[in-house]
Order: structure tokens, then C-alpha cells, then sequence
């Protein structure tokens, strides 16, 4: 991690304005960041839709990637996704670029701005993983009418995020930490990262560590959010919890947000691009604002920092100067004046806050082995093939049986989007052209005979079955790295 100990050196910082409200937000934060009388050397760069419509497929130009590059700092407005353009989002393309593996989205209750959980104290940060998870963005349609997407979660990852979420209650004085997942059923995916979770916590003993299932996580935000402080959670998890968390502050005008790296730093509201108030003086900039906060903190600009958070809190106590999300239209004030407003506010202490001592956080080091967990036996016990099939199970089955007869495999059932339709149970399931078909090994052994492979598919081809996909079933020290079938014993 880059160290930042003297800012009395202009410290470089790539300042991408963005699409819709975008250039507006960011504009207020640069002028309020300017005006703490810290020094930034602000590197102006683009990404996003005007990129996309040059034809740059990942809407991040080459310049944008260098500034990036150089400053190892970003403070950026949010980034449109054209339908039609190009085929990835820009924000992911900078977070998959940069491996800013964690997204740290805090939201705190301000005084003045009225909400139904006013006077609860709701002070609490979503540690979101980054990179991983669904949104690897792994999809295929498997048939015309079937779509997959691969949801990847690895241990090395669930290490990086559990030890971030650890440290960052650390330096925040935070004593609980919940992981919140879907494990009971995603036992392998959500379940390595409970399980990371699990192993990790003994190494933070000052820290109580709670395991809450994602669902019932929500709701509980919804009942009584103050009993949260840190939540750590998957990607699409992360995603949905901390939309959630900033509408039980005022909304998305106030949730900011640090994409964490081990090298990059990229600082954003939570919010996008929210084109329909582009251009107006409208928008709410706090959550920009706040994101600055968090580039200034992770300098080291502590001081800094302070004055601009504190600056913003005293503004919503005066109570004089609310844009719209906070007011409606007929009492509002603009984006300029709102900013103005802060500037005139700092130096100056809310009375309404408590004020929270901070240490600087301390990025975890990133583990250096790709294979992070090696296995001291390993066996392949199987193999799934997905064949696209327009037959009920009772003749698909004995199709797949008569495949696989004389092969090294022995089928052991067919399900359909996960459950057992063959050997015939009865269930009600809406069978769709998809279907997986389990096969056991007939002497498991360290891997499988690629002749026998290519024999078994040959045998699935003859019986006229397109197969799609192939997935070994390995087993890990003895233990099974799949889960069964519904229905299947
Ligand atoms: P959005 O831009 O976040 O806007 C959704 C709604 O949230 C707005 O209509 C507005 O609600 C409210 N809102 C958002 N920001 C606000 C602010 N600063 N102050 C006050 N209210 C605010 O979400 P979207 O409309 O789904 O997405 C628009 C584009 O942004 C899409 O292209 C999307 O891909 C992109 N996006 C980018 C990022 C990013 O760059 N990190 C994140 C999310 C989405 P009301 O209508 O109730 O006033």
C-alpha cells in the first residue's frame, strides 16, 4: 500500500468526472476538497459513455488506465452503461483492472434530515467483495432458452474481504462484525466464505464476529439497523444490502463508497448516473462529498478530512440549505448552493454527532499463492455432463442409461435446474431442454481417461443428445467438492 505521511507535497489523484450528474458532483467535491487546503494535483480523465461511443469496448480508455496507473487514486462521478455500446460496465472493467477487492460503503444517520429511523444512531459500513461472485460475469446460454451464470467465489478472495472488513472495524473502533450469507443454501459459494469467516475470526479476538443469513439480514436492516455495525458480504449480496442501508439514511444521495485495492483506491458515490437530473443543479452531492472524505482519510489528511465530514454534518443540523431528495422541490436548494453551503460551514463542529476516533486503516496483506489451498489427496469420483434434450425425463433417461453402458461410467441421475427427475420420483418439475447428467466413475481414480471422456460423449452424441458443458466431480482429502442433486441421494 502506498504510504501518504506528508501532504504537504501535492498528492496526484485521477478525477474522472462521469456521466449524467456525474461532472456536477464531482465538482463540488474537488471545490470542497480544494478548499480544506489540502493539495491534490487532480489529473482529469474520462471513462464511460462518451468512451463507449468511441468504440472503446470496456468504456476505460488507455489514458484513464495510465493516470490511474501513475496516481494509484481515483475520485470518480458514476459511470453510465449504454445499452448497445459496449458489452462490459465501466466501473467493473476499473475494478476487475485494478483489483479493488473491496467496496467499503458506510452510512450514518445525519441530523436534520428527516427519515423514519431518525434518533436510532444507525452508523454502520457494508464490506461488499468487489470482484468476485456473480458478477465474474461468466454467462452462457446453455440452450436457446436456458442462461447460466457462473457464480465464483474463492477462498483467497473470502480471506482478502473477511480481513479487510476485520481491520477496518479496528481502525474505526467497531467491536461487531456480521458476515452475512446465503450459505444454508449455497453451501459451497457462500459457504467458503462463512466458513473463511469462521477461521478468521479467533486472529481479531476484540471483535465479536456473528454469522446472519442474508435474508433474514435484510430484514433485521429494515427492523432495527442499529444493532449493525460492519457487515461483510458477498458481491451481489454487497450490492443489494448497501442500497438497502442508504435509504435508511435519506437515500442514495448519501452513501458513499471506497473501491480498496491492494495498490488502487478508487473513491465513488453508490449512487449512478441518475440521467434524468443531468445538468438541472439538483442532485444531491453528499454522497460524493463524503467520498472525498474517504480518499482524504486514506492519505492520511485526517485533519482534512474531519473539517469536510464535520462541514457537511453541521450543514444538515442548520437545516437551511437541503437539496431535493431531502426537502421535495418547493423547498429546495440547488447542488451549487448546497456545496456553497458547506464551504461556508468549514472549520465549524456539529453538535448533533458523535464524533467517532479513527485509527488509518491497515490494507491486509494480500496472500502470494494463486493455489491458496492444496489438498493433500485429490480423487475424481465422476463426471456431470449438461445435454440439451426436448424429451421427458421417462425417455430421456434410458437414452442417457443406453449412452452410457460399456463406457467407464455409470449413470447416476438426471436433474433439471437442480432437481431429480430420473430415476423417475413423481416431482411436479417443469422440466425445461436443459439437463445434467450425473455419472459416476467406475473406479474412481486420480483424474479421468480423457479416451474415456471423449467415449462417453461420443455415446451421448449417438443417442442424438447435444451436450454443452462437462464439470468433473472431484473430491477434496476425501471429502466431495459438489453438492447433490435435490432428490438425490
Ligand atoms: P441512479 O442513477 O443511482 O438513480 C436512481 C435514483 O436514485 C434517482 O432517480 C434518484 O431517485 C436517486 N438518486 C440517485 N442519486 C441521487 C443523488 N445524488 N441525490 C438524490 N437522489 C439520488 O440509478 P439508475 O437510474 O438505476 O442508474 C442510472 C445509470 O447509472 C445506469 O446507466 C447505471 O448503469 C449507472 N450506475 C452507475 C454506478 C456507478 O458508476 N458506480 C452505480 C449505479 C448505477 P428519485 O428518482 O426518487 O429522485
Amino acid at each position: 500500500m502506498t504510504a501518504y505521511p506528508d501532504t504537504s507535497q501535492p498528492i496526484p489523484v485521477t478525477l474522472i468526472p462521469g456521466d449524467g450528474v456525474g461532472p456536477e458532483v464531482v465538482d463540488a467535491a474537488r471545490r470542497l476538497v480544494d478548499a480544506t487546503g489540502v493539495r491534490i494535483a487532480w489529473e482529469e480523465a474520462h471513462a464511460g459513455a462518451s468512451v463507449f461511443r468511441k468504440g472503446v469496448a470496456s468504456g476505460v480508455p488507455q489514458e484513464t488506465i495510465d493516470s490511474i496507473s501513475r496516481t494509484r487514486l481515483v475520485l470518480k462521478g458514476p459511470l453510465e452503461t449504454p445499452v448497445g455500446f459496449g458489452e462490459k460496465s465501466a466501473n467493473v472493467t476499473l475494478r476487475k483492472l485494478f483489483e479493488t477487492y473491496g467496496n467499503i460503503r458506510p452510512v450514518r444517520e445525519f441530523a436534520g434530515v428527516p427519515t423514519p429511523y431518525a434518533g436510532r444512531g444507525i452508523d454502520l459500513v457494508v464490506v461488499r467483495e468487489n470482484v468476485e461472485d456473480l458478477y465474474a460475469g461468466i454467462e452462457h446460454m446453455q440452450t436457446p432458452g436456458v442462461a447460466q451464470c457462473l457464480k465464483l467465489i474463492s477462498r483467497k478472495g473470502c480471506e482478502k474481504i473477511v480481513r479487510l472488513a476485520f481491520e477496518f472495524a479496528r481502525a474505526e473502533g467497531r467491536r461487531t462484525v456480521h458476515c452475512a450469507t446465503k450459505a444454508n443454501i449455497m453451501k459451497m459459494t457462500e459457504g467458503l466464505l462463512k466458513r473463511t469467516f469462521e477461521d478468521i475470526a479467533p486472529e481479531y479476538p476484540d471483535i465479536d464476529a456473528q454469522h446472519i443469513i442474508v435474508d433474514n439480514c435484510a430484514h433485521q436492516l429494515v427492523r432495527r439497523p442499529e444493532q449493525f455495525s460492519v457487515l461483510v458480504t458477498t458481491n451481489m449480496n454487497g450490492d443489494i444490502l448497501s442500497d438497502l442501508t442508504s435509504a435508511l439514511v435519506g437515500g442514495l444521495g448519501f452513501a458513499p463508497s471506497a473501491n480498496l485495492g491492494s495498490d488502487v483506491a478508487i473513491f465513488e458515490a453508490v449512487h449512478g448516473s441518475a440521467p434524468k437530473y443531468a445538468g438541472k443543479d439538483v442532485i444531491n452531492p453528499t454522497a460524493l462529498i463524503l467520498s472525498a472524505v474517504m480518499l482524504l482519510r486514506h492519505v492520511q489528511a485526517h485533519a482534512a478530512a474531519d473539517a469536510l465530514e464535520n462541514a457537511v454534518l453541521v450543514t444538515y443540523e442548520d437545516g437551511r440549505h437541503l437539496t431535493r431528495d431531502v426537502v421535495g422541490d418547493k423547498l429546495a436548494c440547488g447542488t451549487r448552493a448546497f456545496t456553497d453551503a458547506v464551504l461556508a460551514n468549514l472549520g465549524r463542529v456539529p453538535s448533533r454527532a458523535p464524533a467517532r476516533s479513527r485509527a488509518q486503516l491497515r490494507l491486509p496483506a494480500t496472500p502470494a499463492a494463486i493455489d491458496l489451498v492444496r489438498p493433500g489427496r485429490r480423487e475424481v469420483v465422476g463426471i456431470d455432463v449438461f445435454v440439451e434434450a426436448a424429451l421427458p425425463p421417462a425417455q430421456l433417461g434410458p437414452k442417457v442409461e443406453a449412452a452410457a453402458a460399456g463406457t467407464a461410467f455409470k449413470l447416476k441421475m438426471i436433474s433439471n435446474r437442480g432437481t431429480v427427475v430420473f430415476p423417475l420420483t413423481g416431482t411436479q418439475t417443469d422440466v425445461v431442454d436443459q439437463h445434467r447428467c450425473r455419472f459416476m466413475a467406475l473406479s474412481p481414480s486420480p483424474d479421468l481417461g480423457r479416451e474415456d471422456v471423449a467415449a462417453l460423449l461420443a455415446a451421448l452424441e449417438h443417442q442424438g443428445l447435444r451436450w454443452m458443458h462437462i464439470e468433473k466431480l472431484q473430491a477434496f482429502d476425501g471429502k466431495a467438492g459438489f453438492t447433490k442433486a435435490q432428490g438425490e441421494d
